[in-house]
């Protein structure tokens, strides 16, 4: 699976403990961030991560946009929500494109979590499941 990490400042301590508690689980997948996480997660673990821009510089509109070619199938955007940022608006976008195309999207360390035990369960591809054709085949 293809997993973007993003993180602001003052999320940044967390989404690298995240990564390095993680590092088994993240390892068997494809990496992307935007350019201070990323080198900060890769700084840590030695996780191999696609980085593009800086957030307030466009990396969040860069992995936006994979997103809306259906090249992003998870989010962990570990936000700051005690902090005004210069590009909301971009955050704002990379968070309805993550609801438009249904990408399972962890906005705190909480949620982030159930996520990656989850990918290690293979549980996230819920998609298909709600969109498939046989809803009741679910077992719970
Ligand atoms: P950064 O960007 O990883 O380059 O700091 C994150 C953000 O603020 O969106």
């Amino acid at each position: 699976m293809k997993i973007a990490l993003i993180a602001h400042d003052r999320q940044k301590p967390t989404i690298v403990k995240l990564a390095t508690a993680y590092k088994p689980i993240l390892a068997q997948h494809e990496l992307f961030a935007t350019g201070t996480t990323g080198q900060k997660i890769i700084e840590a673990t030695g996780l191999p991560i696609t980085r593009f821009k800086s957030g307030p510089l466009g990396g969040d509109q860069q992995i936006g946009a994979l997103i809306s070619e259906n090249k992003m199938d998870l989010v962990i955007f570990l936000r700051d929500p005690l902090t005004a940022q210069p590009h909301e608006p971009d955050v704002n976008a990379l968070i309805r494109l993550s609801d438009v195309y249904e990408v399972p999207l962890a906005t705190n360390v909480g949620t982030a979590e159930v996520l990656l035990r989850g990918l290690d369960l293979g549980l996230v591809d819920f998609r298909k499941v709600v969109h498939g054709q046989d809803v009741n085949s679910i077992n719970l």
